[in-house]
């Protein structure tokens, strides 16, 4: 399936088995902003708990905390959002649109890609079997030409952007002739910086209000209980404190479903260390949390993982882990060294000390810090999409599966009498009883087996436990799985330990203590 249409099918599924709804869709939705329905609900609770479980049950030295969404005004001005948390922005004077300039330059440089795919298809049509792919990408004077324009317009915007250079990137979109989508003109204003926190106010009495936001993201509500949290906990260096929680971001170009919204939640971790050994523990953190993603068995070849080259002004080493998204490779987590820049920034903004005391050297200092930053929604749609599957089965028939990591699955367990009598519904009630209290099952009596079945592929359930008239005399279940579907007859009571071994949390986990 092309990769555009993976997406628009996703969205659809998401819709069609309550995993994700337009928000507010009575009222015909608000831009960029999605509920998780009832099965959704399950799947972003499972990634959570992935994520919660791995930093701090397999750390000992990691504790989680939960911060409120609004902190003192001057948080953000110490932490650097304030000046400059901002989007390029540009707009038409003729349709009065208004686009992010960089990403309209992204989409420039895009359309040439697309023109070298032009290129390539018409060779090989002109060549056939004979046809060199990377030769002639190498020596095609056509794609040579796009190549190196694209070049130059890369450089000339990274250096348009790292300079904050608006004036010139203006001219780039003016020099290249970018047409607005709706009105076709050129007719662009001035870029100009736009900060893309929420702000709000507070405080009811007129003129005691004062203007608060809504946090752009987790970690800085982890530095300013850098103390409490090290004092409270008796926790030594090196050590760690977790946030999962929601951040917001008034994104201009918000779009291709829940990966750019301008409510998500964030899975941050900050660990602190002893200045010197930051890049050793980034390390640590690189090769600890490429573990972590590649164990949900989602392919190796779905990530990529990319060096920052360019490093924002308080970071000494940074790269991205990249997924392979329906929209291509972006990115779903960031590792980055941020030096002591944060805590500093607090330490001068609060005029409070927030130093970490060594009792082996007698010495104070300010620890240094290695962040990891996970999109919790885009963890989500990057297990849907590698998830998502459609099957041709070899009676000619078709089926949709969603072949989500077991201990991940809404539901881990299906539970199906094969008929409305003769007693199989109490044994399969009793069967659930059994089950419950570990595991989220769901029961389901209507509808033939097969169409049964089907239902359970289609939101992702990996084992279906079907209970027919053998069960009554041998205590014994056929249990179906959802990726093979091979079916094996299993006695009742060896169920907890078959559940255990293939969808239980220490089945996940277990790879990673
Ligand atoms: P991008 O370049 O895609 O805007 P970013 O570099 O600004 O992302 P960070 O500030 O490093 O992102 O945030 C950490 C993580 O939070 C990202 O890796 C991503 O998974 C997630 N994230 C950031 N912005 C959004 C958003 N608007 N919607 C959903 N998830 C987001």
């Amino acid at each position: 399936m092309e990769q555009k249409d993976l997406l628009k099918e996703i969205i659809s599924h998401c819709k069609e088995y309550g995993y994700v709804f337009p928000s507010s869709e009575i009222y015909d939705g608000l831009a960029a902003t999605y509920d998780y329905g009832q099965l959704g609900a399950e799947l972003k609770n499972n990634i959570k708990t992935y994520w919660w479980k791995a930093m701090t049950q397999l750390n000992s030295n990691i504790v989680g905390i939960d911060s409120a969404i609004f902190m003192h005004p001057t948080t953000w001005k110490a932490s650097g959002h304030v000046d400059a948390f901002n989007d390029p922005l540009i707009d038409n004077k003729d349709s009065k649109k208004r686009y992010r300039a960089d990403v309209l330059l992204e989409e420039y440089l895009e359309k040439q890609t697309q023109k070298i795919q032009k290129e390539v298809e018409k060779g090989e049509k002109r060549f056939g079997d004979s046809f060199d792919k990377t030769q002639f990408i190498a020596t095609n004077p056509n794609v040579l030409r796009i190549k190196e324009k694209q070049t130059q317009v890369q450089e000339r915007m990274k250096t348009a952007l790292n300079e904050s250079n608006l004036e010139d990137l203006r001219q780039l979109i003016i020099d290249l002739e970018i047409v607005c989508p709706i009105s076709g003109s050129k007719n662009w204003t001035e870029v100009r910086q736009f900060n893309l926190m929420f702000s709000t106010s507070l405080g009811s009495v007129a003129g005691e209000s004062s203007t608060i936001y809504l946090r752009p993201e987790t970690a800085q509500g982890i530095f300013v209980n850098f103390l409490n949290v090290q004092k409270s906990g008796r926790m030594k260096i090196p050590f760690g404190i977790a946030q999962i929680g929601k951040a917001f971001r008034n994104e201009i170009v918000a779009r291709q479903f829940i990966f750019r919204m301008r409510e998500f939640e964030q899975m941050e971790m900050q660990f602190f260390v002893k200045p010197g050994e930051e890049l050793t523990w980034y390390e640590h953190w690189k090769e600890a949390r490429k573990k972590w993603h590649l164990n949900l068995g989602l392919g190796e070849k779905n990530y990529r993982f990319h060096d920052h080259i360019k490093l924002a002004h308080y970071a000494n080493a940074a790269c991205d882990i990249e997924f392979n998204f329906p929209m291509g490779f972006k990115e779903l987590e960031g590792i980055h060294s941020r030096t002591d820049f944060d805590l500093k920034q607090h330490e001068l903004h609060s005029g409070k000390k927030l130093q970490y005391f060594d009792p082996s050297t007698n010495e104070s200092y300010v620890p240094f810090v290695i962040e990891t930053s996970v999109g919790l929604d885009r963890m989500f749609l990057s297990v849907l999409s590698a998830s998502y599957t459609e099957e041709k089965l070899e009676d000619g028939s078709e089926r949709t599966v969603l072949k989500i990591p077991a201990a991940l699955a809404p539901y881990k367990i299906a539970v199906l009498p094969l008929i409305k009598k003769d007693g199989l519904p109490e044994k399969a009630q009793e069967i659930m009883r059994m089950l419950h209290l570990d595991y989220t099952i769901q029961y389901d009596e209507k509808d033939s087996i097969g169409k049964r079945y089907r239902r359970q592929d289609a939101i992702g359930t990996p084992f279906a436990i079907t209970v027919d008239h053998e069960t009554l005399e041998s205590n014994t279940v056929t249990i179906r799985n959802r990726d093979t579907m091979t079916q094996e007859r299993i006695a009742i009571e060896s169920l907890p330990a078959f559940l255990n071994t293939h969808c239980s949390w220490s089945s996940l986990l277990g790879a990673l203590a």
